[in-house]
């Protein structure tokens, strides 16, 4: 078959690589996507337990409102009415059993909405709150003057800088930064959390609503993905691996290598699978390039995520915020999703992110760790049966938001003409997010559509 100057081989079926696939698609590119598993939708994906009639999702994934890139690829393929999106943000957290306070914004234009939020918020003292409110604010100063300092420095060090406390740390600022940034304080950016918090609280009012999907995770866009980029012509092959790139005479990427011996050309190839995986496919000449070398200083940061059933419905929150045990946040899956098995009432997914000190620990140990928190936190609990439970590790869920990674981050545009990168680690001036995703995926896209003239 003649390779064509519009065709497009992509390397991973995750966020961003369907996200490009459906960009080019769009821009009459014919699009080849090829994912090493079974099933699309790489680190955020869902299935269906047999024994319970529920969906799973790897883990809970939690969107905003300021996912402006991830919201307008939904629209594209028809799903963002797959999601739930909240008006105001509002959340419950829980600061010991039954001690519930809320950090709920106000009806005001952002980001003065921020402000009410904070000022409301029961698990702190007024001068508490006022030290929050003004600590906010330098930090949106130091963001615009002082950036090369955040870039150096963590979340830890910032908070020690604007002297905030730790009632402060504990209740308000560290929860926002671990389930954001997916790391320990002590190490994770103040730069990206910076990023983080202006993106969400200092913007519109409705970039801090939480948002997440009422279906499983796969059902929100793969196969929508899918179709998409097939009726523009493409193909999305699943149990396709890719080893190796080969390279012409001109160091250009020439084909893929596919594991069962056959291979597949394009004019251009975008490898949108994480750092480890990227490294492999290259030849050794090509890792030695500065480009690709730095990559290798990337590290990763795991997620935990365990999902119970229960005899009965233990919350009728959607979601609650657990602070001062190991699990962090709690996901109420019977308010979440709108279709679920009828045979066991209740059903709550559990997370703890930047979770190195327990990924190694056996599932028993962290099923009883979740467990424990839930009955310390949520009284009701107590009295409830656990029925089934799923443990869920994901050792490299995304990459470590140290600055030193972050540094190490690439651009979508790499040294060889026609291969671009894409996924969450590409350099977006964001966490690894599904929005750092689908951003990336979105310059890998337009590069491609610049390099043919057709911008
Ligand atoms: C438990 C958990 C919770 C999370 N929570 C959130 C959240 O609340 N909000 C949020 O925004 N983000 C969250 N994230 C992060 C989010 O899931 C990722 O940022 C996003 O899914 C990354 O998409 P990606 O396409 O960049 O990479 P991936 O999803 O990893 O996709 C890469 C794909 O490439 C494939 N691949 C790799 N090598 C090859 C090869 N050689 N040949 C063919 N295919 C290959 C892989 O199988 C994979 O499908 C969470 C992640 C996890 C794990």
């Amino acid at each position: 078959m003649a390779v064509e100057a519009k065709d497009v081989a992509v390397i991973g079926g995750g966020f961003a690589g369907l996200a490009a696939g459906v960009a080019l698609s769009a821009r009459g590119y014919r699009v080849a996507i090829l994912e090493g598993k079974p099933a699309l939708g790489g680190r955020a994906y869902s299935f269906l337990d047999e024994e319970t009639g529920d969906q799973v999702d790897n883990g809970q994934h939690v969107l905003m409102g300021c996912y402006r890139e991830t919201l307008a690829f939904l629209d594209r393929i028809g799903r963002r009415d797959r999601l739930i999106v909240h008006r105001n943000l509002e959340i419950e957290m829980l600061d010991g059993p039954g001690r519930r306070a809320q950090i709920k914004t106000a009806r005001l234009p952002g980001p003065l909405h921020m402000s009410g939020a904070l000022l409301a918020y029961g698990h702190l003292t007024i001068g508490e709150r006022i030290r929050v409110m003004t600590g906010g604010m330098r930090l949106m100063v130091m963001r615009r003057r002082d950036a090369a300092r955040l870039k150096r420095m963590s979340v830890a060090e910032l908070m020690e800088l604007l002297g905030q406390g730790a009632r402060a740390r504990q209740c308000f600022w560290y929860p926002i930064a671990i389930a954001t940034l997916n790391d320990d304080p002590e190490l994770a950016s103040a730069y990206l959390f910076a990023e983080v918090l202006k993106r969400a609280f200092f913007s519109r009012r409705i970039d801090s609503a939480f948002v997440y999907s009422k279906v499983g995770l796969s059902e929100l866009y793969c196969d929508a993905a899918r179709d998409f980029i097939e009726r523009a012509g493409g193909v999305v092959a699943t149990r396709a691996i890719v080893e190796g790139l080969d390279f012409a005479a001109d160091s250009t990427v020439s084909a893929l290598r596919l594991r069962d011996g056959s291979r597949l050309s394009a004019a251009n190839y975008i490898a949108a699978v994480p750092p480890r995986q990227l490294l492999k496919l290259l030849p050794e000449a090509a890792v030695a390039d500065p480009f690709f070398a730095r990559i290798g200083a990337l590290q990763s940061s795991p997620i935990v995520c365990v999902h119970a059933w229960f005899d009965r419905e233990i919350t009728r929150s959607a979601f609650v915020g657990f602070i001062g045990t190991q699990t962090q946040w709690m996901f109420n899956k019977r308010r979440i999703f709108e279709q679920h098995g009828e045979r066991h009432p209740g059903y709550l997914s559990f997370v703890i992110s930047g979770a190195r000190m327990l990924v190694d620990r056996s599932n028993d140990e962290l099923l009883e760790l979740v467990i424990g928190d839930l009955r310390a936190m949520v009284p009701a609990a107590c009295n409830a049966k656990l029925v089934k439970a799923i443990v869920l590790k994901e050792k490299h869920a995304t990459m470590a938001p140290d600055p030193l990674s972050d540094r190490s981050r690439p651009p979508a545009i790499t040294p060889i003409g026609n291969l671009f990168l894409a996924g969450d680690w590409i350099q977006t001036g964001l966490p690894a997010t599904i929005e750092s995703a689908v951003i990336a995926a979105g310059a890998a896209a337009s590069a491609i559509v610049a390099r043919a003239g057709d911008g």
